[in-house]
């Protein structure tokens, strides 16, 4: 017998490194290459399994080896699964997240394998058999086998042992021996492949010679099949879609698959649509919604290189891609493409390294770029592409700050008055309203008027925000609810407890009462509930049925409504308060994208920014325009103090059941804090949210200037200290959120 061959293989659970497996005799080495898919034993259990190999990392970064065990441990491999492998670009890819983000390569790969996890074992894709290229005079041919080959003679779809077993009145045992005598083979049942082939040219817009100059590029890009990075920015309505739809259509013609990342899939009825007039198809979906069946036949469509354009949610970067020709992240500032939990990522950034390693442009499409994209453009580290008008000579909005100072709402209410009489005209006129707030529920903070006792969740550190349409106190953070209390629960004084400030629904309120005949729509993830109920909500705006729309920040997405041209930000300085180092930026993105969608098509519109700061920067900046202006400025000021994108961080954050716990390791990791020039380490401190979910948490903040990798010394550092299981270290490498 020859001496077993090894390999490692990953399996996608939290495992640090591949585990390494032999290939017993009855399975064919030579068929195995990293990639390929298999069923191994873990312990009781069979599992799917990836079979691996060594990457090239992220620079300065090497991940620990695994010294292989006595050959006599080693376990064997059940099976090969009748899948393609893994492309190897998705391989390195998985390898290169894992040592970027600190994560176990197995989370990552879980990621990857999602679309056919559910197939372990018990449940393989279907497959069949068709005859092999092995000639036949190896064999001694019996009349079963021989009735075998002479029925799969010139068959070129494979039929399952079960269809053979019946039909040709022959026994399986029959047909393993003709399989492991190599004269026949499995091969997966060929299924309908769900998706249609978009057409390039189904529909042609004409493009106005500043769009047709930025399509014209991105088509050159994508021409070239190498790795190249474009920001188009152009200003809300000015036809970016378009634009880039050309560099999609050039790819699908390039016979080269197309990724397109959208930061919500359940907010992009529009887009779909517009692809769909465009292309005469529906593209490929992944995201969260699908169910087993859609995720399992994408995912072998990608693998199989029968979807050519695919529109998805972050995880799509993870999809089996194998001729990758181009990846578009479109809203790429939108901070919805930070993946907060598991594996803590940017699809945005990895999204450009998926696209480095599949040698293939990447095109970032914004109005208001992030300021680690923008700079990277004016270091012409990016090309940078500009639109500046909106299309059909739409005008850009007139936005106006309402000094609530010097104009404000009648008491306990929240509307000014220029807001309620520019509201009033626009109805007046048959056009649209739109009333932003980012703030569910209607209040979010309920407070007794006698002992100033205020509602705060029990197991996180947050007040109870008010949902008075389900007559609950609800924390935004975990599931606790409870009904609306009559009296207070701490000094029992009766009729005391009054709601404090407003969410959409309290502003619902006061519109009803101030414009009686307006047909109002709320939009919030309370009230659209599912992406059907979002295309209903949105049809209606298209068609006119309703007049003042009241939302969060779903409706600051890029929805086009032509019939819209008076946005009112019922309270702009809402995020500006609190120590987010990017509180500035994202305040300004939001506020801008929201007051993009007036005025887009025939009617000039108007922005009005209600405001106790009305000279705040973000508010100058929103009424002039100059978006890039101010966010270079914001860039000088982050350069100086080696913040990002000008040094690198990472946040840990240190949770556990007690208080004691949670101090105790973050404050060993701030005694172990790492010593060299151009390494800062700030805290720890308590989190802002400093109990979540019953855990207490504490953050640190690991600052290093751009020349110097995290990742080794993060390695380094938290291996000095020794946590208990139930304490937990997480790391969040280019951290957006610090709560
Ligand atoms: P942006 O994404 O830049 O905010 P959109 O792509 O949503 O802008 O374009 C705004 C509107 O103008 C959309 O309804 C779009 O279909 C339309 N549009 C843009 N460019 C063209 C064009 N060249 N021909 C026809 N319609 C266009
Ligand atoms: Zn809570």
């Amino acid at each position: 017998m020859p001496p077993s061959h090894i390999l490692p293989v990953l399996l996608p659970y939290p495992f640090k490194e591949p585990f390494y497996y032999q290939v017993p005799p009855e399975l064919e080495y030579e068929s195995l290459r990293p990639g390929t898919l298999i069923i191994v034993p873990l312990g009781s259990r069979e599992e799917m399994g990836v079979i691996w190999e060594k990457h090239s990392l992220p620079k300065g970064i090497s991940l620990p080896e695994e010294k292989p065990k006595k050959i006599n441990k080693i376990k064997s491999i059940i099976s090969i699964l009748p899948i393609p492998p893994l492309p190897t670009i998705l391989l390195e890819f998985i390898d290169w997240v894992a040592a970027y983000t600190i994560s176990p390569p197995g989370l990552v790969l879980a990621i990857a394998l999602r679309g056919i996890q559910t197939y372990a074992s018990t449940n393989v894709p279907k497959s069949g058999w068709i005859l092999s290229d092995t000639p036949i005079d190896t064999i001694r041919v019996t009349p079963a086998r021989e009735k075998i080959i002479q029925f799969l003679k010139d068959k070129e779809n494979p039929f399952t042992t079960g269809f053979l077993t019946d039909a040709l009145q022959v026994s399986s045992s029959v047909i393993q021996g003709l399989a492991k005598a190599g004269i026949i083979e499995e091969k997966l049942l060929p299924y309908h492949c769900p998706f249609l082939e978009p057409d390039p040219s189904f529909h042609i817009p004409l493009l106005s010679d500043e769009q047709q100059e930025a399509a014209n590029f991105l088509s050159v890009k994508v021409k070239e099949q190498q790795f190249s990075v474009t920001l188009l920015q152009g200003v809300t309505g000015s036809g970016k879609t378009e634009v880039y739809m050309q560099a999609i259509a050039t790819c699908i013609e390039q016979r080269q698959q197309v990724l397109i990342l959208l930061p919500e899939i359940a907010l992009s009825s529009q887009w779909i649509e517009r692809f769909e007039k465009r292309f005469g198809v529906k593209p490929a979906l992944w995201h969260s919604d699908l169910t087993n069946k859609q995720r399992k036949l994408t995912w072998q469509a990608v693998i199989n290189n029968e979807v050519s354009v695919l529109v998805g949610a972050r995880s799509a970067l993870f999809l089996p891609f194998t001729h990758l020709g181009l990846i578009i992240i479109d809203e790429e500032h939108e901070t919805s493409f930070k993946q907060e939990e598991g594996i803590i990522y940017h699809a945005r950034d990895m999204a450009i390294v998926r696209a480095r390693l599949s040698n293939c442009p990447a095109v970032l499409v914004s109005a208001t770029p992030s300021l680690e994209t923008l700079t990277n453009a004016y270091h012409q580290k990016y090309h940078h592409l500009t639109l500046t008008a909106r299309h059909g000579g739409a005008s850009m909005p007139d936005v106006q700050v309402v000094d609530l100072r010097a104009t404000p709402p009648h008491r306990g209410l929240f509307l000014s008055p220029p807001l309620i009489i520019a509201t009033q005209q626009r109805l007046e006129k048959g056009e649209q309203v739109l009333y932003f707030l980012n703030r569910r529920g209607y209040a979010p903070l309920t407070l007794c008027r006698a002992c100033g006792h205020r509602l705060e969740c029990p197991h996180c550190s947050a007040w109870l925000v008010e949902h008075r349409r389900t007559q609950r106190l609800v924390c935004h953070h975990c599931e606790y609810f409870i009904p609306i209390p009559k009296e207070c629960p701490y000094c029992d004084a009766p009729d005391s407890m009054v709601p404090i400030g407003p969410g959409i629904e309290r502003i619902t309120e006061e519109a009803r009462a101030t414009f009686p005949d307006a047909k109002i729509l709320v939009m919030s993830s309370d009230s659209l509930t599912s992406p059907k109920a979002t295309a209903e909500a949105i049809r209606q705006i298209d068609q006119k049925e309703v007049n003042l729309i009241i939302g969060t920040q779903i409706v600051a997405k890029g929805w086009h409504f032509p019939f819209l041209t008076l946005v009112g930000v019922i309270d702009a300085d809402l995020g500006l308060s609190g120590a987010d180092l990017r509180a500035s930026e994202k305040t300004l993105q939001l506020l801008h994208q929201v007051g993009g969608r007036a005025g887009r098509a025939h009617s000039a519109g108007i922005v009005m920014l209600q405001s106790y700061l009305a000279d705040h920067p973000v508010m100058e900046t929103l009424v002039k325009g100059d978006f890039n202006e101010f966010m270079l400025q914001e860039a000088a000021e982050r350069q100086m103090g080696f913040w990002p994108p000008y040094g690198r961080l990472a946040a840990i954050i240190v949770s556990a059941d007690t208080s004691d716990e949670a101090m105790q390791i973050a404050y060993e990791l701030g005694q172990n804090a790492p010593q060299m020039e151009g390494v800062i380490v700030l805290g720890p401190a308590p989190a802002p949210l400093a109990l979540l979910r019953n855990r207490y948490r504490q953050r640190l903040l690991l600052r290093t200037q751009k020349h110097i990798a995290i990742q080794p010394i993060l390695h380094q550092w938290l291996s000095s200290v020794k946590a208990k299981k139930s304490v937990k270290i997480d790391v969040d490498i280019d951290p957006i959120s610090f709560l």
